[in-house]
């Protein structure tokens, strides 16, 4: 899955075959009478404090709209939905204004700041009655927009999922590749599902998100949870640019916090990795118990602190990482079990009631 190396503008349709296991029906043509129609895409885009960005982005997005449009590929009544995630500058003023100059852009605004995630998953279930597929991609213009077309592509091709992989990251600093590679090879080693090298940028046609609707948790990890839901997936692959404008949101901190979230939202591995590190220092501690005994038989024990502060510190130091990591467990149920919604829409464009 992880194969990489074609250039942007070519896809690699080889289809991963632990995600193949699904029925044909209604996949495999996106044919009426045994024609090829357009279908009606909604392109999805999260938006926090972006300002700066979002007048240069827009039309990129509207103009892969036309072209896909033109291509007969989509519909003329496709979208391209901004969501504001409670952005404090004039970000929903923006989309605002773009939507009463055209009506091809629609705008939601949540009730406050939600983050990325929460962001992007109120943009596709709001989308998913209303078309039969979506792309969403960042409004940043990092990801690049032409790779949309593929993208459809495979779909009309037969893929449900098609995951947008980033082919090289050579506009990227040292620090950011290495940091953000580390964080899939994290991901993927402490056993979650994820493609490597694959951020947002997705395709998912609404009958999976139908699906992904009955996916009810709060802790969302949106790209480690589409490999959950089946269907026929592939990837396509683009070269990643450098922001247009504006600044990251997510430094090494949040990078940081998104692998630990994401981890423990998707997999047991951290508290199966604690049994084992547990079992393994019952061993030795059995191993010196011994050795303690023995000493003290044969006259040889010494008022050894030392070795005493070394097994206090070393135990004491393993059992608060170990707790931290259980609380975080705790913590995430306690959430799920409050089952809060996830984002709270404020406002809708017109076109969007
Ligand atoms: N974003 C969001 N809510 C947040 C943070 C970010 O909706 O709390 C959006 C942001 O506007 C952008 C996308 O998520 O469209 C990705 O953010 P960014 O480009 O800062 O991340 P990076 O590409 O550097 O990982
Ligand atoms: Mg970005």
């Amino acid at each position: 899955m992880s194969k990489m190396g074609t250039s942007m503008g070519k896809t690699e349709s080889e289809t991963e075959n632990n995600r193949t296991a699904t029925s044909k029906t209604g996949t495999a043509m996106r044919t009426t009478d045994g024609t090829e129609s357009p279908v009606r895409l909604y392109i999805v885009i999260p938006c926090y404090n972006e300002q700066e960005v979002l007048p240069l982005t827009a039309p990129l997005f509207r103009q892969e709209l036309q072209r896909l449009e033109d291509a007969g590929r989509i519909t003329g009544d496709s979208r391209i939905l901004f969501v504001n995630d409670g952005s404090r500058d004039d970000t929903w003023r923006i989309i605002q204004e773009l939507s009463r100059q055209d009506p091809h852009f629609q705008g939601l605004c949540l009730s406050r700041n939600r983050g990325h995630q929460n962001a992007l998953l109120c943009g596709l279930m709001e989308a998913r009655d209303r078309c039969d597929i979506t792309i969403s991609i960042d409004c940043d213009g990092q990801d690049d927009i032409r790779a949309m077309e593929q993208m459809v592509e495979e779909y009309f091709g037969g893929a449900e999922i098609v995951y947008g992989v980033r082919s090289s990251r050579k506009t990227d600093t040292f620090f950011k590749r290495f940091t953000a590679q580390s964080f899939y090879k994290l991901m993927n080693s402490m056993g979650t599902e994820t493609v490597y090298n694959h951020a947002d940028y997705r395709l998912v046609s609404a009958r999976v998100l139908k699906e992904f609707a009955g996916f009810k948790e709060v802790n969302i990890f949106l790209r480690g949870m589409f490999p959950l839901v089946g269907f026929k997936s592939t990837s396509v692959y683009y070269e990643r640019n450098e922001r247009l404008a504006g600044e990251s949101h997510y430094p090494l901190k949040k990078m940081l916090g998104l692998a630990f979230d994401g981890i423990t939202s998707l997999s047991v591995k951290p508290i199966r990795i604690i049994t084992g590190l547990g079992v393994v220092i019952s061993l030795v501690s059995f191993l010196l118990i011994l050795y303690a005994i023995i000493a003290w038989i044969t006259g040889r024990a010494v008022a050894g602190w030392a070795s005493t502060l070394i097994a206090v510190a070393l135990l004491g130091g393993i059992q608060l990482i170990s707790l931290g990591v259980i609380g975080e467990y705790v913590g995430k149920i306690f959430l799920e079990t409050k089952q809060r919604p996830r984002y709270i829409v404020s406002e809708r464009t017109e076109g969007m009631e």
